[in-house]
């Protein structure tokens, strides 16, 4: 006999089935038990009649053991049936248990939300932690995002394209996580910020419609929506202006998040300036929903546009505000060639926000040698250091790089705004603590002295 998913033993009524899954609850009320049998798919009542020959099974059982059952699925008695629930009409009667593990008592109910369990624990026993329904819907809710995206950009042309891991600092406005070289030592890879250069350098390559789910390491302080880790779907397009990459982007979310069921506040996405933004809500990030829009899981998407392209640092130099491969808009372009007006400087960027998150941004990039090298002048770097830092791209815009821009969706912050979530954690499948330490996993970890005299390290103790 074949496995049935829990889920379609609607399809299934009066006849024996085999199911299997983990033991989700026991009620055992002497003469008969019961039982909610979980798969991935869902949760079924199973009864073990009096007399069964499955009695003695039965009361072995303890929740979370992996059971393959075999049954004959009933409809259930009248009043009996839970209105509701998931297969709350129908019932197995088990007519034999076999036991395919056993499971020690699980340091928290898997049956409840795990919300409120401190998070060491949790993330040490991440694959229990993801076992809750919280948990499972919202990892799936983040695949079917996902996926609905994709499907949507494989619709329009678009080519998924990989790029490397181990790769040369991308300045994202993060440190960089490093990677020792044994082949060169005393010399490191930088994992990407972003594939901002790759993506360019494949509009270069001609490729005119490119995305990437690609993940992005940033060392920066940890918060509720940030982590080391995270993934974005990554988007670059060649012969294209501002408002045609923020259309296409608003089209894919509006077709994603509506094809799931969401109900969007505004359409087209209403539009805010920088400056309006920071004088109407003192943040580029804002939260346009009611207390009653809250309660209801509407989202309320709006595009930021005309930022600054360059802000101070705290010794005063110039540094970019988002991204230095940005165009400024065309009215701002001698501005930037010529190094003056520097504060007034408006870059072709813009911000998705949604319910108080970032949750999306891009820009019209540089893709001629002069822009780029002002910006970087711009921010103190002489010829030398320019050409040293991004004489690449300088290098490849010279081989005719057509015009071209994109954007990168941040897949956590998007999905948290899905599933009501206000940690990125809660979206992750096996993140990170807030300390720094991965799931179910030690890290970081000392590496042995062999190790270090190979990549030419040593470490000094504090
Ligand atoms: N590279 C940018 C980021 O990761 C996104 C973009 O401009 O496409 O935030």
């Amino acid at each position: 006999m074949k496995r049935i998913i829990i889920k379609n033993l609607h399809d299934h009524v009066d006849e024996e089935v085999i199911i299997a899954g983990w033991v989700d609850v026991r009620r055992d009320q002497g003469k008969m038990v019961f039982f909610d049998f979980r798969d991935t798919s869902g949760k079924v009542q199973g009864v073990v009649l009096p007399g069964s020959e499955a009695m003695d099974r039965a009361k072995e059982l303890r929740p979370e053991w992996v059971v393959e059952v075999k049954g004959k699925v009933n409809k259930r008695p009248g009043k009996a049936a839970k209105s509701g629930v998931l297969n709350g009409d129908i019932e197995l009667e088990v007519l034999g248990i076999t036991v395919l593990n056993e499971a020690k008592t699980p340091p928290f109910e898997i049956t409840e939300d795990t919300k409120d369990i401190d998070e060491l624990v949790r993330f040490k026993y991440r694959y229990l932690d993801l076992r809750t329904e919280r948990m499972q819907k919202n990892i799936k809710t983040r695949s079917e995002f996902v996926r609905k995206c994709r499907e949507f950009l494989f619709k329009d042309d678009f080519t998924e394209i990989e790029t490397p891991l181990l790769t040369e600092s991308t300045p994202e406005g993060s440190r960089d996580f490093v990677v020792p070289s044994r082949l060169n030592p005393g010399k490191f890879y930088a994992l990407p910020q972003s594939p901002q250069q790759y993506k360019q350098l494949l509009m270069t390559a001609g490729f005119e419609k490119y995305f990437q789910t690609a993940r992005a390491l940033r060392d920066e302080d940890l918060r509720a929506d940030r982590g080391f880790e995270h993934t974005q779907i990554d988007i670059e397009i060649s012969f294209v202006n501002m408002e045609e990459v923020m259309n296409k982007t608003e089209e894919m979310i509006v077709k994603t998040v509506e094809s799931m069921g969401y109900i969007i506040k505004e359409k087209p996405f209403p539009r805010v300036t920088y400056k309006e933004a920071m004088e109407k809500y003192g943040d580029d990030k804002f939260d346009l929903r009611t207390e009653e829009d809250k309660e209801n899981g509407v989202l309320a998407y709006a595009w930021v546009v005309e930022f600054p392209f360059f802000e101070k640092t705290d010794d005063g130099k110039w540094t970019f505000s988002h991204n230095p491969f940005s165009m400024p808009i065309p009215e701002h372009v001698e501005w930037l060639l010529e190094g003056k007006n520097i504060e007034q400087i408006i870059a072709q960027q813009y911000d998705l926000v949604c319910n108080g998150f970032e949750t999306g941004g891009g820009s019209i990039r540089a893709h001629k040698r002069e822009i780029l090298e002002a910006t970087y002048k711009v921010m103190g770097n002489t010829k030398e250091e320019t050409e040293e830092k991004v004489g690449h791209m300088l290098e490849a815009f010279d081989y005719g790089t057509p015009p071209h821009g994109g954007i990168a969706l941040g897949v956590e912050r998007n999905v948290m705004n899905l599933t009501g979530e206000d940690g990125l954690r809660e979206v992750q499948a096996f993140p990170m603590t807030r300390g720094g330490q991965p799931s179910v996993m030690e890290g970081p970890t000392e590496i042995k002295k062999e190790q270090l005299r190979e990549y030419g390290l040593e470490v000094k103790k504090k």
